[in-house]
């Protein structure tokens, strides 16, 4: 069935022993694979800058003055606590230019990070059975049949991949190899930047253990500040307590992922394949806006409207996407996935304000703005009896 998407190296008939040998071995090799610090990073190399000195991109900050929003910035920028998407005035506060402090302001320029992400996923997607592109910046690939499943093959991989990137474009990247897209996730935020972690099958126990619930993708603040009233802070005292107890605490859906995710069973397929379904709302601004600040507290409104609509409906999602239209109609889509579902207002919060700081064109009015929660999932039962916005 997914025979188009696997690599031509390999015939069906190999495919299939290796299938069954799978089923024996028993698990799969997912990587993720992140860039680290991309923007900044690709600013930094075009613009030959020094990477130890802190680069904000964003609004123009008029020496403090400024209104307007962070893009993003590198890491040494977040030493001082600046983040994406905080207003550019608060940025200058926390580590101002010169001749007042170390900062190096620039605008964004544009074109430069969708062409250096399509040559990031070219080099990726080679390298892989499935490929899916999570963001501009981030890629899950199924290795297992790439690799004939040895773990050590993946490591070796993975090593010449972050090397081959480093190389070619001069972009630094972090890894991780888990048997789940979870664990990869996880593995590849452990040594960032320019990290690989690995978690074997055998590993997971250990590899949770002692480990904050907040840690885990598909655990938002609220389900952790729930665990926490009832005094689970670690994932390990999670499942000492066992999926009956949590499913009283919480709900009985999160209580058998969770188990599932400690047992290392919980995984959504590695797909480029999306489902449609999805929920969304848009508003048009009636004056065209230059001050994105507000826009960005239009789009937090957005956010919150299509989150209590989704659990309303029952439903949870894979991919936040923002889309942005200019005056003149020129439209925009950016989008994020997570590699499991939620339902959680406040993750797809920071990644719609993630996508709308670090994408937006601070130079041009804007018209309209969307926020859609794609990738649905939902219980079996209540499918046909919903609708769904385009
Ligand atoms: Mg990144």
């Amino acid at each position: 069935m997914l025979q188009g998407t696997y690599s031509s190296r390999h015939g069906f008939a190999f495919f299939k022993n290796l299938r069954l040998c799978r089923l024996f071995m028993g698990s799969r090799i997912i990587i993720h694979c992140d860039l680290d610090a991309f923007f900044a990073a690709v600013e930094t190399l075009h613009h030959n800058l020094d990477p130890e000195i802190p680069l904000i991109l964003g609004s123009d900050p008029k020496n403090g003055k400024g209104r307007g929003i962070v893009s993003t910035c590198n890491y040494a920028a977040r030493k001082y606590g600046i983040r994406s998407a905080m207003p550019i005035g608060e940025a200058w506060r926390r580590c101002p230019g010169p001749p007042l402090g170390p900062g190096h302001y620039l605008k964004s320029t544009r074109g430069l990070y969708s062409r250096a992400s399509r040559k990031v996923m070219a080099i990726l997607s080679e390298s892989a059975d499935r490929f899916e592109q999570a963001s501009i910046d981030e890629a899950y690939l199924d290795v297992t049949d790439f690799c004939d499943g040895d773990w050590d093959r993946a490591l070796a991989l993975t090593r010449n991949l972050q090397m081959e990137i480093m190389n070619e474009l001069g972009l630094s990247t972090s890894f991780g190899i888990g048997p789940t897209r979870i664990l990869a996730k996880m593995g590849s935020e452990e040594n960032k930047p320019a990290g690989i972690h690995r978690t074997l099958p055998d590993e997971i126990i250990s590899f949770f253990d002692g480990r904050s619930v907040r840690e885990v993708p598909g655990i938002g603040p609220k389900t952790a500040t729930r665990l926490a009233e009832w005094g689970i802070s670690t994932v390990s005292e999670a499942a000492e307590h066992g999926e009956i107890a949590l499913s009283r605490f919480t709900s009985e859906r999160f209580a058998s992922w969770i188990m599932r995710v400690i047992d290392g069973e919980s995984s959504d397929d590695v797909s480029p394949l999306r489902s449609r379904k999805s929920v969304g709302k848009e508003y048009t601004f009636e004056i065209d806006q230059i001050d994105c600040e507000s826009v960005l507290s239009q789009l937090s409104l957005l956010v919150k409207k299509v989150m209590s609509r989704a659990k309303d409906m029952g439903v949870a999602g894979r991919l936040g996407e923002v889309k942005i239209r200019y005056q003149g109609f020129e439209t925009h889509t950016h989008g994020r996935s997570i590699p499991v579902a939620m339902d959680d207002e406040s993750v797809f919060m920071r990644i719609a304000h993630g996508l709308f700081a670090e994408n937006v064109d601070l130079d041009r009015p804007i018209r309209l703005v969307g926020f859609r929660l794609g990738n649905l999932e939902m219980p079996s039962s209540r499918q046909s009896t919903l609708d769904f916005e385009e």
